[in-house]
């Protein structure tokens, strides 16, 4: 009686429906790009963990004049031609705030080669908190986020440009007062802005103990990116974090390591776990302080030898789509894409 009368109520009818919509992948419908919204159906192959430019001087010498952006550009450019030439239509740039974020370098970088680029907001904890800025150590979550969101609702330093996701970084577990506090904003921003968190995380440790501050803070792991998942070395521990719903990343791509990602994905196919991992190359990096930012990692190993590899060891055409196109879009999209 209870229950039928709930259906028969048009006010019943909108909750019931508005709860089954939330749920839903298929309402996922854009990609926040440094270009703007941008249909996720239109995300193609994608590079889920790179970066352009990285600069390790720390959070309180970092600065846009250490570098020449036109000169950036000019070594950058040509790896970005090469990747659309193998079929790559969009690139995720990694490197968070304090770090060397640069949001109209990456703008003019998808302007001149045609890839859709993803930036982010949140702050990078690991590495002994030396690219933490000091407002983070003295301010509560709660500020945190709201800064955060506030790069989302308005765009990054003025520049108008909005964040695809929310990258922080932890070091190995357990979790320090502050690395938790990191974890328990970019939450508090999942649920402000829909956004999924990728998070550079030292160890299965760290790993799991984010997805216990995010149950916390009523997040599921489907919103949480376990960046260098291939860090730890147990399946045993990528399972857990994949059936808490998390995106194990392996995201180390390179011809020395190509052997042991193709290891580590085969074992989640076979662990039936291949919808909830990235693969991508953490390569680039022109480096700031090194002569035309040193030696710059092509973004290719992915396509000419893991792909390869990964066929000969037992995986289909498939299962490649899902590691390239599906699984991104699902991890990357969002459910709305305008300002509330
Ligand atoms: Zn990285």
């Amino acid at each position: 009686m209870q229950r039928r009368k709930f259906f028969q109520t048009a006010a019943g009818v909108a909750v019931l429906a508005g709860a089954g919509k939330a749920k839903s992948a298929a309402a996922k419908t854009h990609i926040l790009t440094v270009r703007g919204a941008v249909p996720a159906g239109d995300m193609g192959v994608a590079l889920t963990h790179e970066h352009v430019l990285v600069d390790f001087i720390g959070a309180d010498k970092a600065s846009r004049d250490r570098y020449n952006p036109d000169e950036v550009v000019e070594v950058v450019l040509p790896h970005l031609h090469h990747a659309r030439q193998l079929g790559v239509q969009t690139l995720v740039e990694c490197t968070p705030a304090f770090l060397g974020r640069d949001p109209l370098l990456l703008k003019r970088l998808s302007e001149t080669s045609g890839l859709h680029i993803l930036t982010n907001t949140g702050y990078y904890g690991a590495a002994g908190d030396k690219f933490v800025p000091a407002h983070a150590f003295a301010e509560t979550a709660d500020q945190l986020a709201a800064r955060w969101t506030a790069d989302w609702r308005d765009g990054i330093e003025g520049t108008g440009i909005r964040p695809g996701f929310i990258k922080i970084g932890v070091d190995a577990g357990p979790l320090s007062d502050l690395d938790r506090k990191l974890v328990r904003a970019a939450a508090k921003t999942h649920r402000a802005t829909g956004l999924v968190i990728a998070s550079h995380t030292g160890n299965g440790v760290a790993a799991l103990a984010q997805l216990d501050v995010l149950k916390e803070e009523g997040v599921g792991g489907e919103a949480f990116i376990w960046v260098h998942a291939q860090n730890e070395r147990s399946a045993d521990v990528h399972e857990t974090a994949a059936r808490a719903g998390a995106w194990l990343s392996f995201d180390g791509i390179s011809p020395k390591s190509v052997e042991r990602h193709v290891a580590a994905v085969v074992e989640m196919k076979k662990r039936g776990w291949l919808n909830r991992v990235l693969i991508s190359h953490d390569a680039g990096w022109y480096r700031v302080g090194e002569p035309r930012g040193g030696n710059f990692r092509p973004f290719d190993t992915l396509f000419r030898q893991f792909i390869p590899a990964a066929k000969s060891a037992g995986l289909n055409d498939d299962d490649i789509a899902r590691l390239i196109r599906a699984n991104p879009r699902e991890a990357f999209a969002v459910a709305w894409a305008s300002r509330p």
